[in-house]
């Protein structure tokens, strides 16, 4: 089981680390915690051009002059929970709604006429409504026309991963919110997500059943981002030391516009995301680091080819909304609102391939016996 050290011990991590140690954690090969402690430290703001020429340079070995590009299909926005950041929380009064099994296809579809290949369905946690059942037809309708399938939904039991898994589903991408279990405590205010070890222990999970991808995330703005990186890349070492075969991403939203106006409890500028990519970036060479359409335009084609590996484009958080544009109930407002031929153009323009798929579901092999047998 994961365990988490004491927000007191995290922030002892990082008080502690010096201009030196930041040098140093720079030049090592195999960065430590404690070379990620530094890296997410005051001290390395000076470091910041220094940190996103290695982040560029890392991302570059690991994953070439690529981009992956994906959207999401948002399938309902009935929730059982009230977390006082989300648009779908369900003190909020907005208009619900649920796909059915053929709506939420022709959303689906309009994504593969765009020339999507990879889609991520999104749902508010409602697992009556959206069940195992449904996910399951809906993964068969699709599974042929797309090469990859991610979930983000309410969390499950391994079981169930494992019978999604069957039906085509490969990667499941369930964020913590907040590593504070006081902060944490604070904003999910009712439902079963109340429950913070439940949830913190999800993403092992989905690995062990077999999910070939598991993300992982933070919302920036409910706690100290600098020690919400630091469990980011706690959670990251312990997955990857216990699940080998499945492969990691990171995702880092930022609160947006929602129903109910929240307001981050804590700011987190461009500067300090950035920080925080670079430093899991160089601390963890291999984990996807997800970079969505929450953030501006301006923004996200900066970071191109600095640390992200895989960008949304073209999203619209409404269910229904590809097809309905004027249906109401979005989770969160959109910062880039481009479609998905002016990000690719933007990338190309960085001199980087935009990829419209993240892997063949054909080449599927990733299982829970070979991976208990590494
Ligand atoms: S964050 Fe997720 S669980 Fe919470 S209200 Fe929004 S959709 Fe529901």
């Amino acid at each position: 089981m994961f365990v988490l050290p004491t927000i007191k011990e995290q922030k002892s991590m990082i008080a502690g680390r010096s201009v030196n140690n930041v040098g140093q954690a720079l030049k090592t090969e195999h960065p430590s915690i404690l070379d990620l402690a530094a890296l997410l430290s005051p001290a390395a703001e000076e470091y910041l051009p220094a940190m996103a020429a290695r982040s560029a340079e890392i991302t570059a070995q690991r994953f070439g002059r690529t981009i992956q590009i994906y959207a999401p299909v948002y399938l309902s926005n009935l929730c059982s929970n009230n977390c006082i950041y989300c648009g779908f929380s369900s003190d909020n009064k907005i208009e619900r709604h649920m796909l059915s099994l053929d709506e939420a296809e022709q959303e689906a579809m309009i994504l593969h006429k765009r020339g999507f290949n990879h889609v991520l369905l999104v749902s508010g946690e409602a697992s009556k409504a959206l069940s195992v059942d449904y996910l399951v037809r809906l993964a068969k309708r699709l599974k042929d026309k797309f090469a990859a399938l991610s979930i983000e939904v309410q969390p499950m039991s391994t079981e169930d991963y494992g019978t999604l898994f069957k039906a085509g589903i490969t990667s499941v991408a369930v964020y913590q919110e907040t590593y504070d279990r006081r902060a944490y405590k604070d904003v999910h205010l009712s439902g079963p997500k109340r429950d913070f070890d439940y949830r913190l222990e999800t993403p092992a999970r989905a690995a062990e059943s077999g999910m070939r991808e598991v993300g992982i995330g933070t919302l920036l703005g409910l706690a100290d981002w600098r020690l919400e990186g630091l469990a980011l890349g706690l959670h990251l070492k312990w997955l990857r030391k216990n699940f080998w075969r499945t492969g990691l991403t990171v995702s880092f939203p930022r609160i947006r516009p929602a129903a109910g106006d929240f307001q981050p409890i804590v700011g987190v500028s461009e500067k300090d995301l950035s920080q925080l990519m670079f430093a899991l970036r160089i601390f963890d060479p291999d984990v996807g680091l997800v970079l969505s359409t929450r953030e501006e335009s301006r923004f996200r084609d900066g970071m191109i080819g600095l640390a992200p590996t895989r960008y949304s484009a073209g999203s619209c958080t409404v269910p229904g909304g590809y097809g309905n544009p004027s249906y109401s109930g979005e989770q969160f407002a959109i910062g880039d609102q481009r479609g998905i031929d002016e990000v690719c153009q933007a990338i190309r323009e960085k001199g980087f391939d935009p990829v419209r798929k993240d892997w063949d579901a054909a080449f599927q092999q990733t299982g829970k016996k070979e991976q208990k047998a590494a």
